[in-house]
């Protein structure tokens, strides 16, 4: 197996600071809203929603956390070395694009897989025909997310044909909300009336081996009859909750800051422009910091001229274009402002200014897509 993290390129002076205390401090504080219990799933996919699959796999790895999900094999190879006491499982149904050697791999290893069609079956039993092993699979059960669940009658049909392969065994039965996030929760109801029939009618609660899951971060904090036997928790981990709560149930942290140093400072006078397309003319005499980062590192070009960031307490407004590896900010008001000073680009602070929901806010966007942007480039400094 190979880990190609080394080799990749780091800037060492964009600097995502991860914080693991907030992240241990989310991941109790979603377990506590759910019975001692109930399994925790912490979704990692998409490098840990921008803070780092390895860095938060050994943060997580010590906590009380009983599957990683991720999206592909390919994140299930790259952790697997690190992981032991958890179960990792890839959302991304099994499918015929597998290597034999990747099916090998996620049955010897224990890694969990969702088997989506009999097609998917059939190469699986074919692949492992000639060993023992034996994969462990989930079936998603469409209850109005209308992705890639399926229908009652298929999923039985398919859970008839696991239980007969020697070498699939179910470990799992799962759902997904298309609406939990919401305020209104009556689709995410229905949803969930539809999820448990299927459970009654194919007599799934009574399979001591098969795990029932259906809630998101969302579901997890909002909706308790969503848990079943496990909570899969994406957003939540990181200090989020899918969109801004007022009373939530659980305080959870950011556990990200992104910082840059000031590699320059500047004046501009009253009536000259700055950066691309000349969108920003400053009326006064300006002094105005170039900070390294820009939309090649997942600062979005969408913030020009809109977004803040903070320069120890004071807070500054990003000027001008964001360039692919540069942005301006106005300093002028800033006092004892210096090269190497550190700006906060994205703050770990739900209220801040250059807080995820308010750069979410200026991009049309939710908070997931924020930290998700921040480039694999870019430092994480696990503190
Ligand atoms: C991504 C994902 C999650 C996590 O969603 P959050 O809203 O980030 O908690 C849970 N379940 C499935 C199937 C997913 O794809």
């Amino acid at each position: 197996m190979r880990f190609y993290r080394s080799q990749q390129l780091i800037r060492q002076d964009l600097e995502a600071h991860i914080y693991s205390q907030a992240m241990l401090a989310n991941v109790s504080g979603l377990k506590n809203l759910c019975k001692d219990e109930t399994k925790f799933c912490a979704v990692i996919k998409a490098n840990a929603y921008g803070h780092g699959i390895s860095e938060t796999v050994n943060i997580l790895k010590k906590a009380d956390v009983d599957f990683f999900a991720v999206a592909s094999i390919y994140e299930a190879i790259h952790i697997l070395g690190m992981v032991k006491k958890q179960t990792i499982l890839i959302l991304e149904p099994i499918n015929t694009t597998y290597s034999p050697d990747q099916v090998t791999i996620c049955a010897r290893k224990g890694i969990h897989c969702v088997l989506s069609s009999a097609e998917d079956l059939g190469f699986v039993s074919e692949t492992l025909s000639t060993g023992k092993s034996v994969l462990r699979v989930h079936v998603n059960i469409e209850s109005g997310m209308g992705r890639n669940g399926l229908d009652a009658e298929l999923a039985s049909g398919l859970i008839e044909r696991i239980d007969r392969c020697p070498n699939t065994s179910l470990a799992g039965v799962y759902t997904h909300l298309a609406t939990a996030d919401e305020e209104d929760l009556s689709y995410a109801y229905v949803q969930l009336e539809k999820f448990n029939r299927f459970l009654d009618e194919n007599s799934i609660r009574d399979r001591d081996d098969v795990i029932i899951h259906a809630a998101n971060s969302a579901a997890t904090i909002k909706i308790p009859e969503s848990h079943f036997d496990m909570v899969r928790c994406g957003i939540a981990i990181y200090g989020y909750y899918s969109r801004p709560m007022s009373d939530p149930p659980v305080k959870l942290t950011p556990a990200m800051k992104l910082q840059a140093p000031i590699v320059k400072l500047k004046n501009i006078a009253a009536g000259d422009s700055v950066s691309y397309g000349r969108s920003f003319i400053p009326g006064r005499d300006t002094a105005v910091a170039i900070v390294p980062l820009g939309y090649a590192d997942g600062y979005w070009r969408s913030f020009s001229n809109r977004a803040k960031m903070k320069v120890g307490d004071s807070v500054v407004s990003v000027v001008g274009r964001v360039c692919m590896d540069q942005v301006l900010i106005d300093v002028t008001d800033v006092p004892n402002v210096a090269v190497g000073q550190m700006v906060t680009i994205i703050d770990n602070d739900h209220r801040s200014p250059c807080g995820a929901y308010a750069l979410a806010e200026l991009a049309g966007t939710i908070c997931y897509e924020i930290p998700i942007c921040v480039h694999a480039h870019v430092n994480r400094i696990v503190h």
